[in-house]
This record gives structure tokens, C-alpha cells and sequence, in this order.
């Protein structure tokens, strides 16, 4: 899109003349993380859809409900948008006490996390609806189709990983000779430390 010989008043500015791209740039966390809300409410909406078949559909001697498999895809979905929510909320309240430039690996995460619990949610309830579900008689088609989307949109999953990683690694540095947590030097260190204690007890016992 190319705007030219474009005029805005003054008072109509939103922050500084130049500023435009930056400003674009911010809005995206705060849309990022409604995104995240949405595909809550999907995934939500994709369990309601598996239960209620689940307890209405009676195949191979039982209800859907009842067959081991079933129930993982219920409890497993639960536990995704439970654990989903969790993170938006955390998200949503790191944005509010640090600003959303800061909140970045938090947004970024519950954009990762959010995409694949929606993914998963729709693709167990298709399935549990079998070939209903896979027909456009369904809402379930549809929701598919934007879910795969939402693994591109506002950035690659991928690119989303690779940030996290790189804010992650910038917490860490590397270390000289054996890792922190080698048992050994952590022993002899704890014996060079703590040994005399230790004389004492064997004495006493
Ligand atoms: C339905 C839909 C709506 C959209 N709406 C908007 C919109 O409103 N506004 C807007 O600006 N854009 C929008 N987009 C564009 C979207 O943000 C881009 O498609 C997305 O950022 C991926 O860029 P690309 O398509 O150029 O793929 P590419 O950049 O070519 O990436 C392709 C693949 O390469 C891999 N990849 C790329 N970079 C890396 C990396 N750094 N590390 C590891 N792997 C990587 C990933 O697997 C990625 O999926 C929309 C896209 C879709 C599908």
C-alpha cells in the first residue's frame, strides 16, 4: 500500500511525524495476545463439540465417551486450554506491569503454544466426529483451515521459537571447563566446604 501527498492535521497525529513504523510494530504484541484469546475460545468450543458427540455417538459395542482413546483426546484438550489460558493471562499481566516491548518472550510464547492447542483441539474433535467431522456440515473445517493459518500469521511459530530462544540463551553463559551441575566437582566441593562437618558426625556416630 503506498499513501502519497498524504496530509494530516496536526491534532490528528498519533505520537511524532517518522514515528508510523514503530507504532505498527507496537500493536502487534497487544494483537498477538488476542489472537491468543480467540484460540482459546476455539479450542473451547472444539471440547464442547468432542463431548457432545462423545456422549451421543454409540459405536463398537459402547458410547464414544466411554472408549479409553476418547477420553485421552478430552483430558489431553482440557489440559491444553487450561494450560493456554494460564499463560495468556501471564502474558496479559506482564504486559500491564512492564509494557508490551518487554512482555515480548511472554507474548511470544503463548502465540507458540496457543496456535498448537488449537491445532490439536480442532484436529481431535474432526476426529472424534469421523467424516462429519471432515465435511463442511461442520463448523470444524472451517476453524481447521484458519488454525493452520494461525501458525504463519503475525509471524512464523518458528521465528516466535527462535526469538524465545535467543532472549532465553542471553539469561545463561558459558561456562570454563565442567558443566555447573558435574556431581563430581559439585561432590569435592561440597566435601572441600562442608567436610569438616562431616568428621564430626562419623565421630560421633
Ligand atoms: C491468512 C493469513 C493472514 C495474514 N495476515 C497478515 C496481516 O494482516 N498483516 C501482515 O503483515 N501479514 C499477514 N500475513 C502474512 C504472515 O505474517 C506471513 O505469511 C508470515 O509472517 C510468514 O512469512 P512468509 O509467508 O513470507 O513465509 P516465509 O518468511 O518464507 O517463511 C516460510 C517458513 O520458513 C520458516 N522460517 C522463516 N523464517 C524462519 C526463521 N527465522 N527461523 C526458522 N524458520 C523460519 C518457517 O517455517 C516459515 O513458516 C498473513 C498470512 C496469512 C496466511
Amino acid at each position: 500500500m503506498i499513501y502519497r501527498d498524504v496530509r494530516v492535521p496536526a491534532e490528528n497525529l498519533i505520537g511524532n511525524p517518522g514515528d508510523g513504523f514503530v507504532l505498527a510494530q507496537k500493536r502487534l504484541g497487544p494483537g498477538r495476545i488476542h489472537h491468543a484469546m480467540r484460540w482459546i475460545g476455539q479450542s473451547q468450543r472444539a471440547l464442547d463439540m468432542i463431548c457432545e458427540r462423545a456422549l451421543s455417538r454409540y459405536a463398537h459395542g459402547s458410547l464414544l465417551a466411554e472408549k479409553q482413546m476418547v477420553q485421552d483426546f478430552i483430558a489431553e484438550t482440557r489440559i491444553d486450554i487450561a494450560s493456554a489460558r494460564l499463560l495468556c493471562l501471564h502474558a496479559a499481566w506482564h504486559m500491564d506491569k512492564h509494557g508490551s516491548s518487554a512482555s515480548r518472550t511472554e507474548i511470544a510464547m503463548i502465540k507458540v503454544y496457543g496456535t498448537k492447542m488449537l491445532y490439536n483441539a480442532i484436529d481431535r474433535s474432526i476426529q472424534v466426529h469421523g467424516a462429519l467431522g471432515y465435511s463442511a456440515d461442520m463448523p470444524l473445517e472451517e476453524m481447521y483451515r484458519n488454525a493452520r493459518a494461525s501458525r504463519l500469521v503475525d509471524g512464523a511459530d518458528e521465528v516466535h521459537k527462535v526469538s524465545i530462544a535467543r532472549r532465553t540463551l542471553k539469561e545463561y553463559a558459558a561456562v570454563d571447563g565442567f558443566p555447573t551441575e558435574h556431581i563430581p566437582t559439585r561432590r569435592a566441593a561440597a566435601l572441600e566446604r562442608f567436610g569438616d562437618l562431616l568428621d564430626i558426625e562419623v565421630l560421633n556416630s
